[in-house]
C-alpha cells in the first residue's frame, strides 16, 4: 500500500504483512486509523483502517 505524507510529501510502501498485522492489532482496539511513522520526517501519518483493509484482503466488500 502506498502511503503519502502529508507533511512532507514523501511516500513509501508499506507491505501486506504489516498491514494485515496493524489490521488485527487495530480491529482488538477498535481504533478507525492506524499511525506510521514517516521515512523522511518521521512524524506520524494516519491511515484509515477501512483503506488498509482493503489493500490487505483485495476482495469487494460493502459495508
Ligand atoms: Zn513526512
Amino acid at each position: 500500500m502506498d502511503v503519502r505524507c502529508p507533511s512532507c510529501g514523501a511516500t513509501f510502501t508499506i507491505s501486506k504483512d504489516y498491514l494485515a498485522q496493524a489490521i488485527t492489532k487495530a480491529e482488538k482496539k477498535k481504533h478507525k486509523y492506524h499511525s506510521v511513522d514517516c521515512i523522511r520526517c518521521r512524524k506520524q501519518v494516519k491511515l484509515p483502517i477501512n483503506d488498509m483493509r482493503r489493500f490487505a484482503a483485495p476482495m469487494d466488500e460493502e459495508e
